[in-house]
């Protein structure tokens, strides 16, 4: 059973009746009285963007629970795939979205035992897995408090959609959330899994008691993260609760109008409404992503889902600059016209991945150095991610 509450962003008040709300139509009560959330926080940018889940959303459910039941410690914990393990990206991660300010307010206008954790740096459990080497390591934190959930509702440019199911990657150290990406190989170099399918076995493994998804402000088009021309924003101004993760994954597909059968990691699965919800409606359907193999001016990009989140998030930030800088742009003028076309290779790449009809060859990053020696006129970018300023400055320079 899923419920969905109207929620407005602008007070915490607001947010904690809300989620007051949500709390007694789903009849939720916590197994533990120490709380562990893990708010889907992907890129150092401002709640307007929908990037991230507005940490006005996580302070009003921590207060709405503090007030309703014994709680001992609220520990927020996240491994974002955007930035590298150092902990000073962490800090930067946690300030630019307002996610300590926020706990900071907590604890010392209301009181409330909380912490922020780097989960890179949390202790560990190991897991029996599907996949060679048959076991994955995730936070101890997922057995000693009670699991809550929080997506962001945002499309996603290699898995459709990204919400609860997809956000427990945030869980993950980074070099599995690569291993997720790239395949799991056994001793002979073989794989044995795609993204799809470990985000799925992930949601079987793992399995939160609660899931809210923030739709205050969504994200459609080529989410996880802002593309100036690819993504925008919407205003819902709702969230989905349930204590079922699929199905509010379900409800919140059925909310942005993407058939579940286009989104590979996700089982379809009834949905049932609490008393009290909102109707379960789609106003108008989200943007879907687009493939970037369509041509982007000049530029076809082949990325595909064997491309994990370091290169995407270096991608993204590279276009990102270049949007925003005047001078960049008008090199991207100059060299757009040297060539009909340049063919950019991003993640893990085979032979036949090269279209005969390539133009200029542009591969990026460690995952497409081998494929990039079989062509000697080819530029090849290394770094595992490699630095999007770098990035840049070869780009634009071709
Ligand atoms: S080179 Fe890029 S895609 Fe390959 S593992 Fe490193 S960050 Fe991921």
């Amino acid at each position: 059973m899923i419920t969905i509450i109207q929620v407005s962003p602008e007070s915490l008040e607001n947010v904690k009746q809300a989620m007051e709300k949500l709390i007694v139509q789903l009849n939720y009560e916590p197994s533990k009285p120490r709380i562990f959330l893990k708010p889907n926080i992907v890129d150092a940018l401002a709640p307007k963007l929908a990037v991230d889940v507005d940490p006005i959303v996580c302070a009003g459910l921590i207060l709405a629970l503090k007030d309703k039941f014994d709680i001992e410690e609220f520990v927020i914990g996240e491994n974002s795939g955007y930035f590298s393990e150092k902990p000073e990206n962490f800090q930067t991660l946690i300030e630019k979205t307002g996610y300590k300010q926020m706990v900071e307010n907590l604890k010392e206008n209301y009181n409330v035992p909380i912490s922020l954790v780097n989960l890179e740096y949390a202790d560990l459990d190991e897991y029996a897995w599907k996949f060679p080497p048959y076991k994955l390591k995730l936070p101890s934190l997922l057995k000693t408090h009670s699991y809550i959930n929080l997506p962001k509702m945002k499309t996603h440019g290699a898995c459709m959609v990204t919400l609860g199911v997809k956000n427990q990657k945030g869980l993950l150290l980074l070099k599995d959330k690569k291993r997720f990406h790239l395949g799991f190989r056994d001793e002979n170099n073989v794989y044995h899994s795609n993204l799809h399918e470990c985000i799925f076995e992930l949601g079987n493994l793992i399995k939160p008691e609660l899931t809210i998804c923030d739709a205050t402000l969504a994200l459609e088009g080529n989410g996880p993260t802002t593309i100036p021309g690819l993504t925008w924003v919407r205003k819902l101004n709702i969230c989905i609760g349930g204590t079922d993760m699929m199905e509010v994954d379900n409800a919140s597909c059925q909310i942005m109008g993407i058939p579940v059968d286009l989104v590979e990691h996700l089982p379809k699965i009834n949905v049932s409404l609490a008393p009290g919800s909102l109707p379960l409606t789609c106003e108008e359907p989200f943007k879907r992503p687009v493939k970037l193999n369509i041509p982007f001016g000049n530029t076809y990009y082949h990325s595909s889902m064997w491309t994990c989140t370091g290169c995407q998030m270096t991608l993204t930030r590279m276009n990102r600059k270049i949007s925003f800088t005047p001078e960049l742009r008008k090199k991207l003028r100059q060299r757009n016209k040297k060539y009909d076309r340049i063919d950019f290779f991003v993640g893990r790449t085979e032979e036949e991945n090269v279209p005969e009809e390539h133009g200029v060859l542009f591969f990026c990053g460690n995952c497409t150095k081998k494929i990039a020696q079989l062509f000697p006129d080819a530029t090849h970018v290394s770094g595992c991610p490699p630095h999007y300023r770098d990035l840049t400055e070869i780009f634009v320079n071709l």
